[in-house]
């Protein structure tokens, strides 16, 4: 039900968070210093004490909260939201009822300004039908001192009617704009998770097979025209059926989670490492000559054989590894790197070789 009120994106959020970190000091510090000349210049009515004070308390409060670290940012952009909904309501109303017309003010005021930032921080908040329905709501909500104004008020002229079909018009053209830009960010943002989806290994979150096959092809293109070293290795989990006859196929899957997790924490950012298939992984060595490789390969080896794991204790894993040689495609690279696990495999496993011995 949440899903459908608010985005649920989790790149989207960081964003939205990056914004808010940026913009919420910057307009308690401009609102704190508009609060202050206003003091100073004595227009400190009622509508002014509760527009400031609640903007540089309530956003510094939200601020602080914000900034700590187990904060649900729901409730963080839902009450800036609040906020903002709550500010523009009483300007409009107030601005709309006293002040157009009179004392020779044709336009809103500076509410104004505020009106597409109002509605973009809705369409960010809530998302497609709700976020319309939000903004259909409080546009209408201004309608009302809007249509007062026109037939009641008495200070309607050529001028004031002039400003307030503008107004009205150009916020409609907003808000129906944002509902239909924000359609296409949601089309956008399920794209990029359908691609995150496609080259991802469901049960380790690594990069799957695909993504590790596209990456290697890249590698390959970069080595040769960087002149730089390339290696991969090709590592599979020593007598896992056996894992999985002993104490299950959950067990089993959580020990691949496992050692992605320990093998990932291992290797250097620089180089990719993906689930090649099975109880089977793909590492590939940016920069790596086969004795760099074979060297950090036997570390890993060492790492993992002494490792504990939950509920199974001593697990050992065998490794090919191989370098790209000067007419390599990515299938000669790879066939090399089988070779050598299958070498490792038959010389008693829990071993790393490297495929130019073989030769
Ligand atoms: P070897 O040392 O020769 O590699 O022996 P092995 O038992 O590891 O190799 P084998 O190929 O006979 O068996 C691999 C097993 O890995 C069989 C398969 O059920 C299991 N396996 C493959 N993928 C998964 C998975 O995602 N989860 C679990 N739990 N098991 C898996
Ligand atoms: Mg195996
Ligand atoms: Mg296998």
């Amino acid at each position: 039900m949440m899903d459908k009120i608010f985005y649920n994106n989790q790149r989207f959020t960081e964003l939205k968070k990056r914004i808010f970190t940026i913009l919420l000091p910057v307009f308690i510090i401009g609102f704190t210093l508009i609060f202050a000349i206003v003091v100073h210049n004595r227009a400190l009515g009622l509508v002014n004490l509760i527009t400031f004070g609640t903007l540089c308390i309530g956003l510094t409060v939200i601020y602080l909260c914000m900034l700590h670290k187990n904060s649900n940012f729901r409730y963080i952009e839902s009450a800036i939201t609040f906020i903002g909904m709550f500010i523009f309501l009483l300007r409009m109303y107030s601005n709309l009822i006293f002040d157009l017309g009179r004392n020779g003010y044709s336009d809103i005021g500076t509410v104004s300004y505020w009106v597409s930032l109002l509605f973009i921080l809705l369409f960010f908040t809530f998302r497609g039908k709700m976020a319309l329905a939000i903004s259909l709501f409080i546009y209408l909500l201004i309608l009302i001192p809007g249509i007062y104004h026109i037939f009641f008020s008495g200070f309607v002229n050529g001028d004031t009617l002039d400003t307030l079909i503008q107004f009205f018009l150009s916020t409609f053209g907003y808000i129906i704009a944002l509902y239909y830009f924000q359609r296409v960010i949601e089309i956008y943002l399920q794209a990029e998770v359908a691609h995150h989806r496609a080259h991802t290994d469901y049960l380790t979150e690594l990069p799957n097979r695909r993504k590790m096959d596209l990456q290697l092809h890249m590698e390959i293109e970069l080595a040769r025209h960087n002149s730089t070293s390339l290696s991969v290795v090709l590592f599979d989990v020593d007598y896992f059926k056996k894992v999985n006859d002993t104490f299950g196929h959950d067990v089993g899957d959580s020990i691949l989670k496992e050692l992605a997790q320990l093998v990932q924490n291992f290797l250097p950012q620089t180089d990719y490492f993906g689930r090649w298939g099975g109880e089977e992984f793909l590492w590939i060595g940016k920069d790596k000559n086969l004795f760099d490789i074979k060297t950090e390969a036997e570390s890993l080896r060492v790492l993992i054989e002494s490792h504990d794991f939950i509920s199974v204790g001593t697990l050992t894993c065998s490794f090919g590894a191989s370098e790209l040689h000067e007419k390599d495609l990515a299938k000669d690279l790879l066939k090399r790197a089988d070779e050598a696990l299958y070498m490792a495999k038959e010389h008693g496993r829990n071993k790393v070789i490297a495929s130019s011995i073989l030769s």
